[in-house]
């Protein structure tokens, strides 16, 4: 275990993270309170395979991960012969949160879309210090996906089948992917879904968001295991689609003005959308939004680092809160 020295002091206050049996054998991982870094991982567990839906962004977040995975697993092996199943991590996009340990699941077979290891074999291991509040990190290495896909790939834990499948376009990020448990009707989203969060489409797409908010809405889910925030059903993405047509209508009616993606984020009433945590996303949205309504296509390369640092000083120069 890794030292605290530089845990936030609230961190102590988040409610610890739960593991969640949302069907048989299929786990969510939820992680309180749901804020920046701090995302959902989940688990489908057979006697042979145990599948991981992600990683978490600390060392000390995905060891204990890793403790509760082992807990499930012995708990359903009460009784059987043991054996040690094999491990599949499957990343439903690049970012740090859900990517930073998959360096720590020992001997896994890391599984993502090809963009996914694109994106973690140049940004490696994100240690944002500056842009968001210095957490400790801990001893992390860059472990991208290993087994790339371009649109879909069944995986089999024991027999159950899990359909992986990219959404077709860019919307949270390039590379989202959405691993789908038919059998079960269970969803496992990524950051398509925020459950109480403001949406994120720096690194996507504003256009492309509804395309894949409505892949979510046909497979009918029973059970969304969204990437930030608890397990929900599939009527969350309602509440993002109403975000992104106000956004898209904002940058619309910015358009031409000559105000920057800032200067506009502070004339903004959010109304109802101010509810949402982390409403100092608009500013990394209108960034795409705008930077769309010049021409820029789904998922091409936006100033990131400046559309933060936008963020933070739409946060009053504060670096973002980061509870990780
Ligand atoms: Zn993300």
């Amino acid at each position: 275990m890794t030292s605290t020295r530089h845990d936030h002091p609230l961190a102590h206050e988040l409610p610890p993270p739960r593991t969640v049996e949302v069907a048989d054998g299929v786990y969510a991982y939820v992680q309180p309170d749901g804020g920046w870094w701090i995302n959902n991982t989940g688990f489908v567990v057979g006697e042979r395979t145990v599948l991981c839906v992600d990683t978490c962004a600390t060392e000390r977040r995905t060891r204990a991960m890793l403790e509760a995975l082992d807990a499930v697993v012995a708990a359903r092996a009460r009784g059987r012969s043991r054996v040690h199943p094999a491990r599949l991590v499957v990343n439903t996009h690049h970012h740090g949160d859900h990517t930073n340990g998959n360096c720590l699941v020992a001997g896994a077979t890391v599984i993502g879309h090809a963009l996914c290891r694109q994106e973690v074999q140049a940004l490696g291991i994100v240690r944002p210090d500056g842009l968001w509040e210095t957490v400790d990190w801990g001893e992390l290495a860059p472990a991208p996906p290993f087994v790339t896909f371009e649109h879909a790939l069944d995986v089999f834990v024991d027999d159950l089948r899990v359909e992986l499948r990219h959404v077709g376009t860019a919307a949270h990020t390039t590379n989202d992917v959405m691993a789908w448990v038919p059998e079960h009707r269970v969803l496992f989203t990524g950051d398509l879904v925020f459950n109480g969060g403001t949406p994120f489409v720096l690194m996507g797409s504003v256009a492309g968001s509804p395309v894949a908010q409505d892949r979510v809405a046909e497979l009918e889910p029973e059970g969304v295991v969204p990437g930030h925030g608890e397990v929900c059903g599939p009527e969350v993405v309602d509440v993002a689609g109403e975000y992104l047509r106000f956004l898209q209508t904002t940058a619309e009616q910015a358009a031409g003005t000559g105000l920057t993606p800032l200067e506009v984020a502070r004339q903004v009433d959010l109304g109802r959308f101010a509810a949402l945590s982390h409403p100092e996303r608009l500013v990394g949205n209108l960034h795409r939004a705008m930077a769309e309504c010049r021409g820029t296509r789904p998922g091409d390369p936006v100033d990131v680092v400046g559309a933060l640092s936008d963020m933070v000083a739409f946060n009053g120069g504060r670096p973002l809160t980061c509870l990780a």
